[in-house]
């Protein structure tokens, strides 16, 4: 397999809109201005294999939908290195950007705000294709929006019309339309179902699926749905402020979690007939500031498990198996311990 996308220590942050008072701070007997930073990415690192489905995971605000902008550099990556293919993009211009961004498309959580409601969806798949000179033939391009409208389950006749005509679902076909029309190799999905109603989301999750293996696409899935997650993807980063907490494939995480805040993601899962992927675990304390970082460990102040050692220092990324990676001083001692174990 060949490496479609790779992240190398990605760092995103926003100054924080404040008053000029507010800024002003008074140190050595000077007035200095300081601004605030939201920190929403730290360090966070993964890649995506051709033909493969990675998915990000974690709570509202843990920094999922800001790095897929930031891949896509609507915003400029402040550290770090993004790869697409074997090509280093991080300081790409927007000119330089703009055959890259035709491979990179994107699938947005809200097709109907992400789609123009004066235009048909005929205007909507030509005008991308024209641009990026899919075909220069106009009756071409005709049919190809009738071909893509079929793939995507609507009919060529509803070209026509404008999205206000379109159930949710419907809307959310012609945004996967929209992205496939320029022929992308890779396309991130920000919780494309996640507006949708419940009835309908498998069948948007089994398209994006089977248009994946017809077109040979790699997918990023943000999402918060564990059973959208479990269902779509083949590997999966649980993120927790703006970093990769654990990662591995999709069997290794849900057969066995191992990160406390996987832990409690899991455990928050409600089942039915199932058995709970695992007992409930419960969180301490309070979310942590994204603008004071915490010490250590991000998460040691609603972790149970925390030891002196989480205040100070970040955990490195530790493989307990191939390809399953977790950062935490508690499970890291488990394993090496264990391993001491079984070599006495
Ligand atoms: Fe909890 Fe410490 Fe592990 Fe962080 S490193 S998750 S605080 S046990």
């Amino acid at each position: 397999m060949s490496r479609v996308l790779e992240v190398k220590n990605l760092q995103q942050n926003f100054a924080l809109q404040k008053g000029i008072l507010d800024k002003i701070r008074f140190q050595d007997g000077k007035i200095q201005f300081a601004s605030e930073m939201v920190h929403a990415v730290n360090d966070l690192s993964f890649s995506i294999e051709k033909g493969e489905v990675f998915s990000l995971v974690g709570e509202s605000g843990c920094g999922k939908s800001t790095t897929a902008k930031t891949i896509l550099k609507i915003h400029e990556p402040k550290g770090g290195k993004i790869f697409y293919k074997d090509t280093d993009i991080t300081d790409y211009s927007p000119k330089e950007m703009i055959p890259i961004r035709r491979e990179m498309q994107m699938i947005f959580q809200d097709p109907y705000s992400s789609l123009n409601p004066r235009q048909t969806v005929h205007a909507m798949l030509i005008e991308p294709m024209l641009f990026h000179g899919i075909t220069k033939n106009r009756e071409e391009a005709d049919r190809l929006v009738g071909d893509l409208l079929e793939k995507v389950g609507l009919r060529r006749e509803q070209a026509n019309r404008y999205p206000h005509q379109f159930s949710g679902g419907q809307r959310q076909r012609i945004g996967i339309a929209r992205a496939l029309c320029v022929n992308p190799e890779l396309i991130i999905a920000d919780e494309p179902v996640s507006a949708l109603d419940v009835s309908i989301q498998a069948q948007i999750l089994n398209l994006l699926l089977d248009l994946k293996d017809e077109y040979g696409l790699s997918l990023l899935v943000i999402a918060h749905n564990l059973s959208v997650v479990k269902h779509i993807s083949d590997r999966l980063g649980i993120m927790y402020l703006g970093k990769i907490v654990e990662q591995g494939t999709k069997e290794q995480i849900f057969k066995n979690p191992l990160h406390p805040y996987t832990r409690v993601l899991f455990s928050a899962v409600p089942t039915i007939n199932e058995e709970p992927i695992i007992e409930f675990d419960d969180l301490i304390g309070e979310i942590p500031s994204v603008i004071h970082l915490p010490t250590g460990c991000h998460f040691h102040a609603r972790c149970k498990y925390a030891e002196d050692i989480c205040k100070r220092e970040y955990p490195n990324s530790f493989e307990v198996e191939e390809g399953h990676k977790v950062s935490c001083h508690v499970v890291e001692n488990r394993f090496r311990k264990d391993k001491d174990h079984r070599v006495e």
